[in-house]
């Protein structure tokens, strides 16, 4: 990262009452057919053009953004995904989501990118193929974390932790970080409404992904911030395992939700919500205005209240949340923060 973005986005980062994290699903589409996942059952075609999601992402520089997340669907799908991903590496800590298929055909569109995150759930290759619902998943996911790797790109391993992998997330933990490359997870989550307008829905349920050995995923949470204190390619908080754990052991909420506050995601078409289980709430070209607006600041008072979900990048942010979330995140994850620079 060069010098003035990393300056730039230390400034910005410590900037009160503004939005630090955006998540874009840039596209509906995808080639993958995850057995938790509502996206490719529900795809649609279209979606901004070039120019407008540059238009968006200037908008996002404006308002002070400091990290952006592009998914999907599978954002690399898109034709113009070099493009957008080079202009939005410019401003902000950028991260690229991929099923593992397609970021080895893509290389140069990563260069880039701050992090490429390739979602890896199993190191069985069976129950890979059958938890994305295609076959050559994991021989795909495999080839694109090599790579990237040996390219140079800061790769990172992405597992959704489900009742289906529980037990082998220490090992694919250890496999990837003695690899030298980064870990972080993601936690089976599906949305519980079917809002009228809700913005979209990823996740449905699945019974059995749901967690159900409550006891192994509080030993999973004990493990892994044992296991960080030496391996520091664990890109997780000790503050986001011991509220993982606080809600499997207890079930205790350690949290208020951040979203439309901190965080916020944006589709496709360019709508916007705090996140994407509750109905949209504007557009990306008029949120500077409606940012400050009553209807924006009782939409916040609500999603401060809600407990709909336990999509761990929300509750990451809701952690991590304003100057002084960032500052401790900055403080933990110093190391990685010199990698990254
Ligand atoms: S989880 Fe991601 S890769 Fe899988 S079907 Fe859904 S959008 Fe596609
Ligand atoms: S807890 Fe937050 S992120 Fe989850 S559904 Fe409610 S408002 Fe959205």
């Amino acid at each position: 990262m060069k010098l003035t973005k990393a300056a730039n986005i230390a400034a910005r980062s410590l900037t009160p009452n503004k939005p630090h994290h955006a998540q874009w699903l840039i596209t509906r589409k995808c080639n993958y057919r995850c057995r938790g996942c509502n996206v490719w059952t529900e795809q649609d075609k279209n979606e901004l053009s070039t120019e407008e999601i540059k238009c968006g992402l200037d908008i996002l520089r404006e308002m002070g953004l400091v990290e952006i997340v592009f998914s999907g669907g599978n954002p690399l799908l898109r034709e113009d995904a070099a493009e957008i991903i080079e202009y939005a590496s410019r401003y902000f800590v950028t991260t690229v989501y991929d099923n593992g298929s397609m970021a080895a055909k893509k290389i140069d569109a990563l260069r880039t990118v701050d992090f490429a995150a390739i979602s890896f759930d199993s190191l069985d290759p069976k129950k890979m193929d059958y938890i994305k619902g295609v076959k050559g998943s994991f021989e795909k996911a495999t080839q694109s974390v090599e790579t990237l790797h040996k390219e140079g790109i800061n790769v990172a391993v992405t597992p959704t932790i489900s009742q289906l992998n529980l037990n082998e997330i220490l090992d694919l933990t250890t496999h990837f970080t003695e690899m030298g490359v980064p870990v972080w997870y993601c936690l089976y989550s599906y949305d519980l409404t079917a809002a009228e307008n809700q913005l979209f829905r990823i996740g449905k349920a699945q019974d059995e992904f749901v967690i159900t050995d409550k006891q192994a995923m509080v030993n999973l949470c004990d493990s892994l911030l044992e296991m960080k204190k030496k391996n520091k390619r664990i890109l997780m908080t000790d503050k986001l395992f011991k509220a993982m754990r606080s809600l499997y052991a207890e079930e205790k909420r350690t949290w208020k939700c951040k979203a439309l506050k901190d965080f916020f995601i944006i589709d496709h078409l360019g709508r916007i919500g705090g996140c994407h289980g509750h109905n949209f709430a504007g557009s990306i070209f008029d949120l500077p205005e409606k940012w400050e607006s009553e209807k924006f600041e009782s939409l916040r008072k609500m999603y401060h209240e809600c407990e709909q979900c336990t999509y761990l990048c929300y509750i990451f942010y809701s952690l991590h949340s304003g100057p002084f979330g960032n500052l401790a995140l900055a403080k933990e994850q110093w190391k990685n923060t010199k990698l990254l620079l």
